[in-house]
């Protein structure tokens, strides 16, 4: 007998799909257009480096020492300025990843509902499913979730991605900001605000957040991945402060605090005014390439194949006429040398077989136009049959 009896929850941590793609996608000489990543020669390598010898000068072994779960007071204080809370409005996480764990733990019953955008980012799914969470969805358009399609009844916590949504790019207009809040604020229902991308903006910058309309009921999720580098693991949730409490107690349990190194360097890096230059030139390349990619497809796709042009963000959404399942198409794509992410990944309930999921920042800019190629025969392959 198997001395492994797994808890319940932990079939629900298994995500076949994404794990056999991931593998799938790296096989040599394939083209990947889907990757989630930010691109690496952003990363601000040597400024890291004296950021890291200034850290140690200035903390010593504190730097290395275990450190409060809020976080390090020059972190919190510098987001909270950004952001315009206060200091205690901020708890320091492990990336937002773990901020959206965290929200799981503190709110969710088994079985409560979850609002979430048809279609969503997948790692808040796979966060909640542990929470045992159901799932309401509410559909999309370019425009980001559509307010007239909110349910009557209401849910325990809506998740909404306002800015350059993963996986659209689509960024929520002002009006269907105040009609979430609307929404939500006559139910009584928590709202998580996940904006990891809303510094990578094409044109003008995003709209104000939910956050700063509605203190009391929404909690802001933030993160350094996409502006400086994701393996710092560093990120934030802002909130009331009788929540941040609730989610350091849980953050406690979890990993008792973020690493402090790594704190004292952003610190520093913000002191320095890295963080800043950092988001202008990072959303200057990726708008360039945005641009290359939209050419591209424009120059490629076969009829029958839509888009919406991103205002900002790592990524562009095609859908693809009803019948194409770009989930059984994902293998004839690797074999033809280019991968994507297919569209069911994103979807809370099933179904979105008939789009996936490109992004324009890591695929290197010399390969770009030769995966678009592969990926529009493969596709008009796939519409002709
Ligand atoms: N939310 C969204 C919408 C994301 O796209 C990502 C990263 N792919 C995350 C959260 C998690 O990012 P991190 O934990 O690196 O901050």
């Amino acid at each position: 007998m198997s001395v492994f009896r797994f808890a319940g929850r932990t079939a629900r941590m298994e995500n076949p799909i994404i794990r056999q793609l991931l593998k799938l996608g790296q096989r040599e000489g394939v083209i990947s257009l889907a990757g989630g990543i930010p691109a690496a020669e952003t990363f601000p390598v040597p400024e890291i480096a004296e950021a890291s010898r200034k850290a140690l000068e200035r903390l010593g072994s504190a730097a290395l020492q275990y450190s409060p779960t809020e976080g390090l007071a020059p972190l919190r204080e510098y987001i909270a300025r950004r952001r315009g809370v206060a200091p205690e409005q901020v708890l320091v996480t492990s990336g937002s990843q773990q901020g959206l764990d965290l929200i799981g733990r503190v709110f969710l019953d088994e079985g409560d509902a979850v609002l979430v955008e048809r279609p969503t980012y997948m790692g808040a799914l796979q966060a909640w499913n542990v929470y045992d969470a159901r799932y309401r969805e509410v559909p999309t358009d370019s425009g980001g979730l559509v307010p007239e399609a909110l349910p009557e009844e209401p849910v325990k916590l809506a998740y909404v991605l306002p800015n350059f949504q993963n996986p659209t790019g689509s960024l929520l207009p002002e009006a269907r900001r105040e009609a979430v809040l609307a929404w939500a604020r006559e139910r009584g229902v928590l709202v998580a605000e996940d904006d990891p991308y809303g510094h990578l903006y094409f044109g003008d910058p995003p709209p104000a957040s939910l956050q700063r309309r509605w203190p009391e009921g929404v909690l802001y999720l933030g993160t350094f991945s996409k502006i400086v580098a994701p393996g710092l693991r560093m990120g934030y949730v802002i909130g009331p402060e009788e929540v941040i409490h609730a989610l350091a107690q849980a953050k406690q349990a979890a990993d008792l605090h973020s690493q402090a190194f790594g704190q004292a360097i952003l610190a520093e890096l913000a002191e320095a005014g890295v963080i800043e230059r950092q988001e202008e030139r990072t959303r200057n390349l990726y708008r360039a390439r945005a641009e290359k990619l939209l050419a591209l497809l424009e120059a490629h796709m076969p009829e029958g194949v839509r888009w919406a042009p991103p205002h900002g963000g790592m990524f562009v959404w095609l859908t693809l006429p009803e019948g194409v399942d770009t989930l059984a198409l994902f293998e004839r794509a690797v074999e033809q040398g280019v991968a994507y992410v297919p569209g069911p990944v994103f979807a809370a309930t099933g179904g979105l077989a008939n789009a996936l999921r490109l992004t324009f920042v890591s695929v290197p800019e010399e390969q770009m136009e030769e995966g678009v190629r592969r990926l529009a025969a493969v596709l008009e392959k796939a519409l002709a049959a």
